[in-house]
C-alpha cells in the first residue's frame, strides 16, 4: 500500500538533519580557524576532502583563517555598500538620464523624426 511509504517518508524528512548519524558512516575531522576578532569556528570535513583556507566566522562574518596569532583582517566595507556605492559612483542620476535621451535621438532620427 503507497499510504505506508509516504508516512514513513515524512518521518525521515520531517527530522533534524542526521548529523551524527552520518558522522558515523562518513569519518569526519574538525579543522579550527580564528577570526580577527578571536573567535574560533570548528566546521568539519570528510576526512578525504582538503579544507579551505579561510573560513567566515559564523558570529562577526569576518574572515577565518587557520592562523591563531594571524588571523586574517576584517574587510574594511561590507561588500553591499561597497557595491551601491559603486553603482552611484559610475553612473549617477543624470548620467542615466544623458543616456537615455541619446538613444531616444538615436531611435527618432532613425525613423526620420
Ligand atoms: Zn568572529
Amino acid at each position: 500500500m503507497a499510504g505506508g511509504n509516504a508516512i514513513r517518508g515524512t518521518r525521515v524528512g520531517a527530522g533534524p538533519i542526521g548529523e551524527s548519524e552520518r558522522g558515523e558512516s562518513a569519518p569526519r575531522r574538525r579543522v579550527s580557524y580564528w577570526c580577527a576578532n578571536g573567535h574560533e569556528v570548528r566546521p568539519s570535513f570528510a576526512v578525504d576532502a582538503d579544507e579551505p583556507e579561510f573560513w567566515d566566522c559564523p558570529r562577526c562574518g569576518c574572515p577565518a583563517g587557520r592562523d591563531e596569532e594571524q588571523p586574517p583582517a576584517p574587510p574594511r566595507n561590507e561588500p553591499y555598500k561597497t557595491h551601491l556605492a559603486y553603482v552611484k559612483e559610475r553612473r549617477s542620476d543624470s548620467d542615466g538620464k544623458a543616456i537615455l535621451d541619446e538613444a531616444l535621438k538615436r531611435l527618432r532620427e532613425r525613423r526620420g523624426e
